[in-house]
This record gives C-alpha cells, sequence and structure tokens, in this order.
C-alpha cells in the first residue's frame, strides 16, 4: 500500500500501535520522571499538548453538530409518531444491553472468584462525587436557558430543545423552506468540520495514547491483574457475543463488516476516553460508513453517549464483586440485583466523560453498603480500563443505532455491505478548484445585488 493511499482508520490504527509501543518504551525504562526532559517537554509537553488540542477540537464540535444534525434529523423524519418510535426503541434496547452487560460482568466475575482472601487493604484515598438522583435527572431534561446547556454541553437538553424547534419548524410548512436549507447545509458543513480535524487524528492519537501509557503505573496492572483479566474478558464477551449476537439476530447483517467499519471510532474512544468527545466521529461513521440515516443516528448516537455504557456498567458488575470479595461481604443475590438496577439507572444519569464510571461506581456501593474507600483499590488501572470500556460503549450506541435504522426502514443496506462506503481520504479535505470557483461567483453576485 502507498503511503499516500493509506486510508485515515489505517493511519489511525498506526498511531495507536505506536503510541501503546512508545508509551510502554517510555514507562519501562523509566525516563518519564518529574522534572526530567521526557517528562516535562516529551509526555507533559508534547504528547499532552497535541492530545488535549484534538479533544478540545473535537468537543468543540459536538454541540454545533448534534444541534443541526437533529434538526435535520427531525425534518427529515416528517412524522412526529416515527419519531417517537424511535426514541422508545432506543431507550428500550439501550436499557436492556447495559442490564445484559452487568448481569453477565456479575456472572463471570462470580465465577471467576476474583479477589477472594486477597485481605486487601486500601492505600490510595477516594472521595466521591455525588451522582445527581433520578428525579433531577428527569427534570434536567428540559433546559431552562438554551444558551447555557449549550455552553455546559448538556446533552439531553440539547436534544429535547433540537426536537423541539425541528417539529416547530415543521408546523410552520412551505414558508420554512430558507431556513430548512439553511440548517441542512449547516449539518453538512459541520460535517466537513469533522473531516478536517479527523485529518490530524493519527498523530492526536500517538499522542494521547503514549501520554496514557507512558504515564500509567504498569506494577499496579500486575498486582491487580485479576481484576484487569477478569474485567476485559467481560468486556470482550459483551462486545462480541451480546451487542453482536443482538444485531445478527435483530437486522441479519453481517456483525464482521460492522466490527470493522466500527475499527475507527473504537480507537477514537479508546483514546479519548470519552463517548462525549466521540460523538462527531461515531455519528459520521453510524451514517457514512454503517448507512444509518441521519434522522435516526443523529438521535441515536447524542442519546446513546449520554444514557448507554455497557462498558461502563461492566466496571461496575466486576469491581462490586472484587471488592466485595476482598472485604469479605457476602452481596447475595438480592445485592447483585440492587447493583444491576442501580447502575442502569446510574448510567442514564451521567453524561459519558473520562472517570464518571468511578463516580457511578461510588453510587453503586452505597446502595449497597459496601466501603466507597474501596474503590481506592481500584483507582490506579482505571485510567486504562476506562479507555477499554468507552471503546464498548460506544460500539454499543452505534449497534443499537443500527437495530432501530433497520427496524424502521431509514437504513442503507448497500451502504453497510460496501467496505470502502464513507472511507476518510484526502480527497474529502479537499478545496475543489471548480466549486471553490462557482462559490466565489456566486458571492460576487450576491455583492453585486446589494
Ligand atoms: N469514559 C466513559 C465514557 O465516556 C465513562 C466511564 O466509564 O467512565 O463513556
Amino acid at each position: 500500500m502507498q503511503r499516500e493511499k493509506m486510508t485515515l482508520t489505517t493511519k489511525v490504527v498506526l498511531g495507536m500501535v505506536l503510541g501503546i509501543i512508545t508509551g510502554l518504551v517510555i514507562n519501562y525504562t523509566g525516563v518519564n520522571t518529574p522534572e526530567s526532559f521526557v517528562g516535562d517537554y516529551v509526555v507533559g509537553g508534547l504528547f499532552h499538548i497535541i492530545g488535549t488540542m484534538f479533544i478540545t477540537a473535537l468537543k468543540m464540535l459536538v454541540v454545533p453538530l448534534v444541534l443541526f444534525s437533529l434538526i435535520t434529523g427531525v425534518l427529515g423524519i416528517g412524522d412526529i409518531s416515527a419519531l417517537g418510535k424511535v426514541g422508545a426503541k432506543s431507550f428500550a434496547l439501550y436499557l436492556l444491553t447495559t442490564a445484559i452487560a452487568i448481569a453477565v460482568a456479575i456472572t463471570i466475575a462470580v465465577v471467576s472468584g476474583i479477589g477472594e482472601g486477597a485481605n486487601l487493604t486500601t492505600s490510595a484515598v477516594f472521595t466521591a462525587k455525588e451522582a445527581p438522583p433520578l428525579s433531577a435527572v428527569l427534570i434536567d431534561i428540559i433546559p431552562s436557558n438554551i444558551i447555557d446547556a449549550m455552553a455546559e454541553g448538556k446533552m439531553l437538553q440539547i436534544i429535547f430543545f433540537s426536537i423541539l424547534l425541528g417539529i416547530s419548524i415543521l408546523m410552520v410548512g412551505k414558508k420554512a423552506a430558507p431556513i430548512v436549507s439553511g440548517i441542512e447545509i449547516m449539518n453538512e458543513v459541520m460535517m466537513n468540520m469533522v473531516n478536517i480535524i479527523m485529518a490530524v487524528a493519527p498523530y492526536a492519537v500517538f499522542a494521547l495514547i503514549a501520554k496514557a501509557i507512558s504515564n500509567l503505573g504498569l506494577y499496579l496492572l500486575v498486582n491487580l491483574a485479576g481484576y484487569v483479566i477478569v474485567l476485559i474478558i467481560a468486556l470482550l464477551a459483551h462486545l462480541y457475543g451480546t451487542l453482536m449476537g443482538l444485531l445478527k439476530l435483530f437486522t441479519g447483517l453481517s456483525p464482521m463488516m460492522f466490527l470493522k467499519k466500527m475499527r475507527s471510532v473504537q480507537v477514537f474512544a479508546f483514546s479519548t476516553s470519552s463517548s462525549n468527545a466521540t460523538i462527531p466521529v461515531t455519528l459520521r461513521s453510524v451514517t457514512d460508513r454503517l448507512g444509518v440515516n441521519n434522522s435516526v443516528a443523529s438521535f441515536t448516537v447524542p442519546f446513546g453517549a449520554t444514557i448507554n455504557m455497557d462498558g461502563t456498567a461492566i466496571m461496575q458488575g466486576v469491581a462490586t464483586v472484587f471488592i466485595a470479595n476482598a472485604y469479605g461481604v457476602d452481596l447475595g443475590i438480592t445485592g447483585y440485583l440492587t447493583v444491576i438496577m442501580m447502575s442502569v439507572l446510574a448510567s442514564i444519569g451521567t453524561a459519558g466523560v473520562p472517570g464518571v464510571g468511578l463516580i457511578m461506581l461510588s453510587m453503586v456501593f452505597t446502595q449497597v453498603g459496601l466501603p466507597v474507600e474501596g474503590i481506592g483499590l481500584i483507582l490506579g488501572v482505571d485510567r486504562l480500563l476506562d479507555m477499554i470500556r468507552t471503546a464498548v460503549n460506544v460500539s454499543g450506541d452505534a449497534t443499537v443505532s443500527v437495530i432501530v435504522a433497520k427496524s424502521e426502514g431509514k437504513f442503507d443496506a448497500e451502504v453497510y455491505a460496501d467496505p470502502d462506503a464513507g472511507v476518510l481520504t484526502e480527497a474529502d479535505i479537499h478545496i475543489d478548484e471548480q466549486v471553490e470557483q462557482e462559490l466565489a461567483e456566486v458571492i460576487e453576485k450576491l455583492h453585486d445585488s446589494k
């Protein structure tokens, strides 16, 4: 393969692999100490700056992208009851997949007996932040000030407002044509912005992953190997077993194709540890690569990034069993059922941002009477596990998007089956000279007519 012919996915995966290798070398050689050249200028300097700039740029896109694509989506569905069906189906599927995820995780963890007889004591101190109660989550769906909701990136509020706005535009009818085309064009513009920012993704992914792995206490991984291995097995079982099983069952589509096309989204989720920051990439892949119509994806993707966290739920299941065993607490069936319920509810109220899983875990622990400071035990390895579970979280969002779209007839099977559909190449971020010329003429005419 020639270098310039490499697709973005290949480059991003290459960035990830090189990042892992670089991170391992830096960590292993121990050169990453405070006030050393590598510590200050490479890991804490170059890697940190490139990585953070990239994540910030992705976050910058999230709000306008969700806003324009969701309004376009509502305008595209046209029929309000169809919108209700998409909402109800995706909500039910998100809850179902999360519940299955945690139930399977608890089963695997109990069978493996992790943490038993560990007799561990905590050294790290963990102070839990409060997670919002369900009543507050419900009330909070409605923004009192949409500018504030956008400034704060409150996804459920933005979704609510965009749907309402879309419906209201539909109600205006023919007269709204200019605004409809304006919003559709803005949606296209935002997608181009995603493409531009994706062009630097391979370097950013490299920097983010190299930094995370350089800073990781690899020795902690060995100490907590039991927990880490069981958790990774449960995550893989969910991704390849449950999610792909559901995809096949509900749609009959090829899981292999799905996984192939989701690879770059998973790498983004892995390197950013944030389902929210990954929204632009997930949305692009789900529509352009997997063939889900924007009218469904523009709702299911941001909605899923907020309420659906299968990987995080799995972490909670495994962590609960691990810490209960380590402290010699017997939770019993009722205890575990409470854990399942709490995790599902907690995932609804918390957004997909790095480390939020730990906040949800403290909520679960308080409910079942496990010592919250037990979380200190797993704190050191959580950074890496957060990366892995976020990749599972976004895979769940995409799976549900495909299932819902297929059942609603809002799905393009040809796009799904075409391995090259929506592949991002350098041509996508190139400004066509002819187009540029045409646009210049249009602008000139506009000026003349003034
Ligand atoms: N980082 C995860 C996400 O954004 C949430 C978590 O598990 O902490 O999906």
